[in-house]
């Protein structure tokens, strides 16, 4: 099984190397000219509009009397009344007890997010990139900036992106494609099998159903304390959206930091003394880590990446047809969610 971690969006999105638990080798991209153009979509252009003429003799001609003045509709108050109009669904967020509003994306959205994608595939493979790390942790950060930037103008009730925990991110983004594309929410995946060249379908439908069906699972083990001594905790918490951004930022201004031991370093939220919790800044987060012994190091890292594991783990397996192989539904790549396939 052959997962290189410039396939991995996650990883990618996220500085998260979190060593998924199996994965889909050989994913298959769907290709970018599928990607429905916006003229093909089809729009009322206003050529249609004319009623279908009524052969048979009309008999109520006359127009009902309103007494009412004709209002002046202009074209702002159409575009509202579109604006206002999305579907839109309640996202019961994993890790709060709060819910997200959502409304679908529109087709100018949905292009604009399309085109960056693109632009991100194809930035992405280029040789100068796949040699420079910062270049390459520039590109997921404006990736994952611009899914935010959407996600900001689609959650209605003013919940900020940045504050969602990272898998609550991938949560609501799941909901948004599903909700924006109407049926074209399948996902194609590949078979892990040896040899096996099967592509599975599965509804990003069925994917939420599956977390949704699994949240107790998911949700367990979030908080984790580090003991230091008698009554005096560490402790650890998912990272937010806020944090992934930091953490990206960091890497960027100083390439000798590892994304993936910062992404342990910040996760480490404060410290605890008997009921007195106090929250600690990044920066004494990082100089915090540095002074853990290698064994609580290592029982956080397990704990760190169990919470991770879990998480993709709940995404859903499906048994191949053809080989009979059970594989993990694997959403590194989970920008594969963002096309059409
Ligand atoms: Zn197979």
């Amino acid at each position: 099984m052959n997962q290189e971690l410039d396939s991995d969006l996650l990883h990618r999105t996220t500085g998260i190397d979190p060593n998924m638990p199996v994965s889909m080798s050989n994913q298959n991209i769907p290709d970018i000219q599928n990607i429905p153009n916006v003229n093909e979509i089809s729009i009322n252009t206003g050529q249609n509009t004319q009623p279908v003429q009524n052969t048979q003799p009309v008999q109520n001609t006359q127009p009902v009397q309103n007494t009412q003045p004709v209002q002046n509709i202009s074209f702002n108050d159409i575009i509202n009344v579109m604006d206002n109009n999305l579907n839109d669904c309640v996202v019961d967020l994993l890790f709060n007890n709060i819910n997200v509003n959502l409304r679908t994306m529109t087709v100018g959205e949905y292009k604009n997010l399309a085109k960056m994608v693109e632009m991100f595939e194809e930035n992405i493979k280029n040789d100068d990139v796949k040699n420079d790390k910062v270049e390459e942790i520039k590109l997921e950060r404006d990736l994952s900036i611009t899914l935010d930037n959407i996600l900001n103008r689609c959650i209605t009730n003013n919940v900020p992106s940045g504050e969602l925990y990272l898998f609550d991110w991938i949560y609501v983004l799941l909901h948004l494609r599903m909700i924006s594309r109407g049926e074209k929410t399948n996902f194609s995946i590949q078979c892990g099998g040896e040899e096996c060249s099967e592509v599975i379908k599965i509804s990003i439908e069925e994917i939420i159903k599956n977390i949704k069906d699994n949240s107790d699972n998911i949700t367990k083990l979030p908080l984790h304390e580090i003991e230091i001594k008698d009554n005096m905790f560490v402790y650890s918490m998912p990272l937010t959206r806020n944090d992934i951004k930091y953490i990206q930022n960091r890497c960027i201004e100083n390439p000798d930091l590892s994304q993936k031991v910062l992404s342990y370093a910040i996760s480490l939220k404060g410290f605890r003394v008997e009921n007195n919790i106090n929250a600690m800044t990044y920066e004494q987060s990082e100089t915090l880590i540095d002074k853990l012994t290698s064994s609580q190091f290592e029982d956080f890292q397990k704990k760190f990446d169990e919470v991770y594991k879990t998480f993709f783990a709940n995404f859903g397996k499906f048994t191949c047809k053809k080989c009979g192989k059970e594989n993990n539904i694997d959403l590194s790549d989970f920008i594969l969610f963002l096309l059409d396939s």
